[in-house]
């Protein structure tokens, strides 16, 4: 049973009470277990703190404002384990990865940062194939249903989706260059929002 705010209200109780926290971030990994066992003894030094806030040292205090950033902190990552599987894109992928670290940042020297170390490289490693899954081929798809209704150049090649390397603006080039040196042609600004997946369809 939990000890009521004022039975434990004096400083060695409170420092029992912390060492356990430290044991508990130093060895254990399992993201439920440290969630809930944090959760429950911070609530009990809260209701300590509200009885009798004369016991607690400064560095007390301090010690329990980065034990709640901690909890706020693998709550996160809890929250975050139940969106991994969902996963599509590597863009989404990417963006997980650098919250985990930023949480990682948070809970070094803790166990569960490992678990989170974990997540990351997993994460890291389905990289490659979520971009090449995903965001190439819908580009290339899109792409090659555009180039069925391409322009032809003056001298009447079919043209071909192509991107200025420097700028990375897309245009019409003829499929036979460097052979044939007809002018480019300007993409229009509806094909280019259908390529950057602005547009759902080429549909007018
Ligand atoms: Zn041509």
């Amino acid at each position: 049973m939990l000890q009521t705010p004022v039975a434990m209200a004096n400083s060695l109780q409170i420092d029992g009470e912390i060492e356990q926290i430290h044991q508990l971030l130093e060895t254990v990994h399992a993201e439920q277990r440290v969630s809930s066992e944090l959760m429950e003894r911070l609530t009990v030094l809260r209701g300590a703190w509200r009885a009798d806030r004369s016991s607690f040292t400064s560095e007390h205090v301090a010690f329990l404002q980065r034990a709640r950033d901690i909890e706020q902190c693998v709550a996160r990552f809890i929250v975050l384990l139940d969106f991994l599987p969902e996963i599509e894109e590597a863009e989404e992928a990417s963006t997980i990865i650098e919250e985990l670290n930023d949480l990682r940042r948070i809970v070094k020297g803790c166990a569960v940062e490992k678990r989170m170390a974990k997540e990351v490289r997993g994460l890291g490693e389905r990289l490659p194939g979520l971009s090449v899954a995903n965001g190439e081929s819908v580009r290339l798809e899109r792409q090659r249903r555009l180039e069925r209704s391409a322009p032809t150049c003056s001298r009447g090649h079919a043209m071909e989706v192509r991107q200025n390397r420097q700028s990375g603006e897309l245009f019409w080039g003829c499929s036979r260059f460097p052979f044939c040196m007809a002018p480019a042609r300007e993409m229009s600004p509806r094909h280019q929002a259908f390529l950057d997946g602005e547009a759902a369809d080429l549909d007018e």
